[in-house]
């Protein structure tokens, strides 16, 4: 497939006019000046799509959702009460039947994806069995299973629950084609039989929940499984004030939740430092978990984590939706730490959508430039969760990439570099711009306007199309010209 706009925006920053980005399956074969890759002898063959007056580019990746709280949207208020919200969220999942939470789910994914989203990092309640309908939406998406819990004794045994859940996903583990001999895969019988796509989209990673909710032992236990299988981490921390205090002295308000929702505090002493400072010191963070939330570091943490190879989460709307103090993304990007945008769940988000936390983010932080708002939601998110890698676009596992590369920002001879270089993972959107919008405008533009999406392609398969944007069966002899 040969995609043609009038727009090309290879990596934030790279801005290519009369674009074009030709496929070879599930990859990216040329990318750049419209000109340049028709020279190309598939692009002779390759049936066209000309797109117009639009902007092709990466599809938009979100670092931090759990879908399976999207059966909530609508329910829960703005509020400044972290542990009222959380309990509330407790008991609607255990009273909400699990089909309809894999459903709205799907719905949820489907939305994703026709809004731009074509990557994920999901967190996955081992309770709540939504992986299946989430690993079959189309998005490719790291599947991170959630751990948690204080009592010792009981980590080996939560752990082992994790990755049993998770093997039908562990493409390693299981091979594409399950021979006879092996037992189906649960995903069969929730899915009519229906099965992953191949390559597969859906990928495993784990998550230790928080430092208020997960032991030191079961941190150093997903640290141990991860490693041995390649998995990228992801967790909570410094989300709340009152996370500090309990951390601090093992009281207030998180305390009593946990211990009002069944969870035993047998065994937890408090470390009486910082959560990032806890995590550092139990060896949590030596493989780079993404970081999800960090709304209050001190300032000795934000020099742990920039010695670190991890990745920030940022979910600006959600810490909105809680009233915290201004978040610490301008000084994370100045001191070269990869800050990812997500939109954590919509029990506290009113839509899953990184376009609506992009307007959200020029109305609120004038300190974030348009260019620095795209690249947090696609190439710093991308690669966080190892999606170029696990595509093959790279040799190494995402733990084995340094964190700290610089998108490959630069047109050399019209030519695209970033996310949209050849044999990287076919995973792009096109929007819609006006007529005559200049090319010096279009990241303002698409991170403060309205506009729409024509097209979504994830592994160069499309998962969604607007009306009106169809395929010619093959480039003319003159295309290019
Ligand atoms: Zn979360």
């Amino acid at each position: 497939m040969l995609l043609r706009a009038r727009f090309l925006l290879a990596a934030p920053g790279q801005i290519i006019e009369n674009g074009a980005v030709l496929l070879a399956g599930a990859r990216v074969a040329r990318s750049g000046a419209k000109a340049r890759v028709a020279t190309a002898a598939r692009a002779r063959t390759a049936p066209v799509v000309d797109l117009g007056d639009a902007v092709l580019m990466p599809g938009l990746v979100n670092a931090h959702v759990h879908l399976d709280l999207s059966a909530a949207a609508g329910r829960f208020q703005p509020t400044t009460d972290f542990s009222a919200w959380l309990a509330g969220v407790v008991a609607f999942t255990r009273a909400t039947p699990h089909a309809a939470l894999a459903a709205a789910a799907r719905e949820a994914a489907r939305g994703m994806l026709a809004d731009g989203t074509t990557g994920a990092g999901d967190i996955v309640s081992s309770r709540l069995m939504n992986d299946a309908a989430v690993a079959l939406s189309g998005l490719r998406v790291v599947l991170f299973r959630e751990v948690l819990g204080f009592d010792p004794a009981r980590a080996e045994e939560t752990m082992e629950e994790a990755l049993a859940l998770s093997s039908p996903y562990d493409h390693a583990a299981f091979p594409a084609e399950p021979s006879a001999t092996r037992p189906a895969p649960p995903w069969a019988s929730r899915t009519g039989g229906a099965r992953p796509s191949a390559p597969p989209l859906a990928t495993c990673g784990l998550s230790p929940h928080a430092p208020y909710s997960t032991s030191e032992r079961l941190y150093r236990l997903a640290a141990i499984a991860a490693a041995e299988r390649g998995w990228p981490l992801s967790t909570h921390v410094a989300e709340t004030r009152a996370e500090e205090e309990f951390l601090a002295r093992g009281s207030g308000p998180l305390a009593d939740l946990l211990r009002s929702v069944g969870v035993s505090l047998n065994g937890w002493k408090p470390p009486a430092v910082s959560p990032v400072e806890h995590l550092s010191r139990i060896g949590a963070l030596d493989a780079g978990p993404l970081l999800a939330h960090l709304n209050y570091p001190r300032e000795r943490d934000l020099d742990t984590i920039a010695a670190s190879r991890c990745a920030v989460v940022y979910c600006p709307r959600s810490h909105a939706f809680f009233g915290h103090e201004p978040h610490p993304v301008r000084r994370l990007l100045d001191m070269g730490v990869p800050v990812c945008i997500g939109t954590d769940s919509l029990a506290s988000n009113e839509s899953l959508s990184l376009w609506d936390e992009a307007r959200f983010l020029r109305k609120t932080r004038s300190d974030l430039a348009p260019d620095e708002i795209l690249r947090m939601m696609t190439a710093a998110p991308a690669r966080a969760l190892g999606f170029l890698e696990s595509a093959g676009g790279q040799p190494g596992g995402p733990g084995k990439t340094p964190a700290r590369r610089a998108p490959g920002v630069g047109a050399r001879n019209g030519e695209a570099a970033g996310l949209l270089r050849p044999g990287a993972p076919a995973d792009l959107i096109a929007r819609s711009v006006p007529a005559g919008l200049p090319a010096r405008e279009v990241s303002d533009f698409l991170t403060s306007q309205q506009h729409k999406n024509l097209l979504t392609l994830v592994g160069g398969r499309v998962q969604y199309r607007a009306a009106g944007i169809t395929a010619t069966p093959s480039a003319s002899p003159a295309a290019g010209h």
